[in-house]
Parts: C-alpha cells; sequence; structure tokens
C-alpha cells in the first residue's frame, strides 16, 4: 500500500507550514507562493517536495534572506563572489553524502535504497545533518541573521 506523503513535515527554515497545491507563505516583508510536487519512491510510496520559487527546482528546504525565498543552490549561485568556503566545504560534504547513496543525488540526502544495509545508512544522517546545520548557521550569519541561543536537548 503506497504511503501518504506526510504533509506537514516540510521544513521552510525553521518554519512548517500547511499548504494544498499552492501555499503562500509571508515572513515579514517576503511573500512566496510555493509549489509542491510529488516523486514516487522505489518502495512504491511518495515523497513530497517543494519547488524553489526561483529555479522550480525539487527541494526539501527552502531559505528565506535578501527579499527572497529560494533553495540552497540559488543563495548559493547569487553570493559565489562572496567568501563562501565555510559554506562550499559543507555543500560539498552533503553533496558527497548523498551520492554515497544515490549517485545522481544533488544536494539532498535520498532515501535508504532497499540494498543498502541500514548500519552503514544510519551513519550518513547523523553526519548530514552536522554539515546542514554548519550550511545554514554559516548561511544566517552572511545573511545577517542573529542567531537565538540554541537550546541543549534535554
Ligand atoms: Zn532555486
Amino acid at each position: 500500500m503506497p504511503n501518504e506523503p506526510n504533509r506537514r513535515d516540510v521544513l521552510i527554515g525553521a518554519a512548517s507550514i500547511a499548504f494544498g497545491d499552492i501555499a503562500e507563505m509571508k515572513v515579514g516583508s517576503i511573500t512566496a507562493h510555493l509549489r509542491f510536487t510529488e516523486t514516487s519512491t522505489r518502495f512504491g510510496g511518495l515523497r513530497l517536495w517543494m519547488l524553489c520559487p526561483q529555479c522550480s527546482r525539487r527541494c526539501r528546504v527552502l531559505f528565506i534572506g535578501f527579499g527572497k525565498v529560494a533553495c540552497r543552490r540559488c543563495f548559493r549561485l547569487r553570493y559565489q563572489s562572496q567568501s563562501l568556503d565555510q559554506m562550499d566545504r559543507a555543500l560539498h560534504a552533503m553533496g558527497k553524502m548523498a551520492r554515497q547513496i544515490d549517485p545522481e543525488a544533488e544536494m539532498d540526502l535520498p532515501d535508504k535504497p532497499p540494498g543498502m544495509h541500514w548500519s552503514k545508512y544510519n551513519r550518513l544522517p547523523e553526519r548530514y545533518e552536522r554539515q546542514s546545520n554548519i550550511w545554514t548557521i554559516a548561511t544566517m550569519r552572511r545573511l545577517g541573521i542573529v542567531l537565538p541561543r540554541l537550546r541543549r536537548r534535554a
């Protein structure tokens, strides 16, 4: 039986939103119209994606800054003339991990393929998350966003 995509599990920055086919998102003075799409997974389920408002690529996470909402790649392309060492290293590491699972993956970590052992797969999301956090924090700094103090997990 195909799985229903989890429609509440899409993150935009730190906030999740509920949506239909097109969702309007307002953050301060920025309004973005988000479209969504689904792809089939190899297990017969569905995977939900957002389409980047700038480039229409499928993505799991969108970022807000410089008066727009866009995917990782768009922010990177737009601002690559600045010094992006830390961001680039994190992106590079993320792409490498994603391609260990699916050679055609770009940035987003794919689901575990049927042939891969959990012991191998399980190591990746944690490492991926760490790089993703490095990227996000470096980006937020660059965008001039003041980070709240992170709460420790109990
Ligand atoms: Zn984009």
